[in-house]
C-alpha cells in the first residue's frame, strides 16, 4: 500500500479500508470461502502455529475476509483492533471466558438485552462469576457496586426497548478507579453515532447482526479493542472454543459497513419525525425516544451520540389498565399493513415488537415493571419507508382502538 499523504475520514475508511485485493484486482471486496490454507513449507508452517510469522492456518482461527471486516470495524470505533464472532451473544461470551475466572465479579445495568442477563446473570453464575445488576442511569449505583473482585462494568446504551442512556465517561472512571475494564454494547448506537472508546470505554462490543450488516441478513458479532486483549486475551479463547465468524457472513457485514453512515442518519432522521408524530397523537400516553428533548438524559444522549437519537422508538398506548393496555397494543401491531411484525431491529424495514410478550416475555411481571417494560410498549425499529408510509401504516391502529 502506498503511504497515505494524510489519516482518512471515517466516510473514506467505511469503504476504503482493508481492501486486501487478490492478484486479480478485484475492485469489490473479494469472499474467500476456505476452511484451510496451503502453506508454503513445513517450516513456514511451524512458525505460522507457533504465532511467529503472519499467515492464515486454519478457518477457526482466521480468514482473510474476516479479517478484512475487523480491520475496517476496528477503523470506524477507533480501536487499535478487533476480534468477530457468530453472534453477538458469542462476542460476550468470548469477553467473559477471556477475562473472567470464577470468583470473579461483573456489574451490568439491569436494563441490558435480556440474554446478556441470562448468560451474564445465570448461566456464567454456574461457573462461579458473580454478577449485580444496577440502575442504567445511576453512575453512583455502579460505583456503589464495586467489589474488590470487580473485574468488569458492562453497559448497553441506548438501552433496548426504553432507549435509557447512560454516561460512557463516567461509567469508565468508575471502573478505571478500581482496576476493572468497560465494555460498551454499541450495538443500538453503531460508531456511526457513538464511539465509546472516546469515551473511555476499554472494549466495544457488537451484534453485527443489527445495524452493522443492516439488511436483516446474518448473524454476526465483535469485540474492538486493544492489540494487547484481542490478541492475548481474547483471541485464544477463539481458537479453543470456536465462536468463528463465517467468511460469508463477515463479507456481508463488511459490504454493510460501507453504508451504514447514510443508513443510521437516514433511519434515525425518520425516527426523529414519528417520534414527535407520536408524542402529538391522541392514543399515545408516552414516547422514549433520545431525540426528544422530553427524554430524560436528552443532553447527554445528544453530547454522546453526535446529536442523534437513533433509529429505535418506544411508545406507550393510552390504556386504563394492564390488560387493555396489551390488547390495545396487539391491536396496533396486527392492524399493520406495511411495516414488519418483528423483534429483530437494525433493517432497512421498519419492524414493529411488542416487548412485553415477546423478548421480556421470559421475564416475571416485577421484573418487567422494574424495567419499565409495560404491557401498552410497542417498539419501533425504524427503517428506510417514506416517513408517511411508515406513520400511515401505525395509524391504522392507533385510530381505531
Ligand atoms: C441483538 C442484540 C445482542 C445479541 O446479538 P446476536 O447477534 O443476536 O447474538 C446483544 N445486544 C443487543 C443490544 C442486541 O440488540
Amino acid at each position: 500500500m502506498k503511504p497515505k499523504k494524510h489519516e482518512l475520514h471515517r466516510d473514506t475508511l467505511a469503504v476504503r479500508e482493508a481492501v486486501a485485493r487478490s492478484p486479480y484486482g478485484e475492485n469489490s471486496e473479494a469472499l474467500f470461502l476456505t476452511s484451510g490454507y496451503v502453506q508454503p513449507s513445513a517450516e513456514a508452517a511451524a512458525r505460522r502455529f507457533a504465532g511467529d510469522e503472519e499467515g492464515f492456518t486454519y478457518g477457526r482461527y482466521g480468514n482473510p475476509t474476516v479479517a478484512s471486516l475487523e480491520q475496517r470495524l476496528a477503523a470506524l470505533e477507533g480501536a487499535e483492533a478487533c476480534i468477530s464472532t457468530a453472534s453477538g451473544m458469542s462476542a460476550i461470551l468470548m469477553m467473559c471466558m477471556g477475562l473472567l475466572k470464577a470468583g470473579d465479579h461483573v456489574i451490568c445495568s439491569h436494563s441490558m438485552f435480556g440474554s446478556t442477563i441470562k448468560l451474564i446473570g445465570s448461566d456464567l453464575a454456574r461457573f462461579g462469576v458473580e454478577s449485580t445488576f444496577v440502575s442504567q442511569t445511576d453512575a453512583s449505583a455502579w460505583k456503589a457496586a464495586l467489589r474488590p473482585s470487580t473485574r468488569l462494568l458492562f453497559a448497553e446504551t441506548p438501552t433496548n426497548p426504553l432507549t435509557d442512556v447512560c454516561d460512557i465517561q463516567a461509567l469508565a472512571d468508575i471502573a478505571h478507579s478500581a482496576g476493572a475494564l468497560l465494555c460498551v454494547d454499541n450495538c443500538f448506537a453503531t460508531p456511526a453515532l457513538q464511539r465509546p472508546m472516546a469515551f473511555g470505554a476499554d472494549i466495544v462490543m457488537h451484534s453485527g447482526t443489527k445495524y452493522l450488516d443492516g439488511q436483516g441478513r446474518v448473524m454476526a458479532g465483535a469485540l474492538c479493542a486493544s492489540e494487547a486483549l484481542v490478541t492475548k486475551t481474547f483471541l485464544p479463547v477463539l481458537k479453543s472454543a470456536g465462536m468463528t465468524l463465517a467468511p460469508f457472513n463477515a463479507w456481508v457485514v463488511l459490504k454493510g459497513l460501507e453504508t451504514l453512515d447514510i443508513r443510521m442518519q437516514a433511519q434515525s432522521a425518520r425516527a426523529l419525525q414519528l417520534a414527535q408524530w407520536l408524542q402529538a397523537h391522541p392514543a399515545v400516553a408516552k414516547v422514549h425516544y433520545p431525540g426528544l428533548s422530553s427524554h430524560p438524559q436528552h443532553e447527554l444522549a445528544m453530547a454522546q451520540q453526535s446529536n442523534c437519537g437513533g433509529a429505535v422508538l418506544s411508545f406507550e398506548v393510552k390504556a386504563s389498565d394492564a390488560d387493555q393496555a396489551r390488547a390495545r397494543a396487539f391491536h396496533v401491531l396486527d392492524s399493520l399493513q406495511v411495516l414488519s411484525l418483528s423483534t429483530n431491529l437494525g433493517d432497512t424495514k421498519t419492524l414493529v415488537a411488542h416487548p412485553a410478550s415477546t423478548s421480556h416475555g421470559r421475564l416475571t411481571e416485577a421484573q418487567r415493571q422494574t424495567a419499565g417494560v409495560v404491557q401498552g410498549l410497542v417498539r419501533v425499529a425504524v427503517g428506510l419507508e417514506h416517513i408517511s408510509d411508515i406513520q400511515a401504516d401505525l395509524d391504522i391502529g392507533l385510530t381505531t382502538l
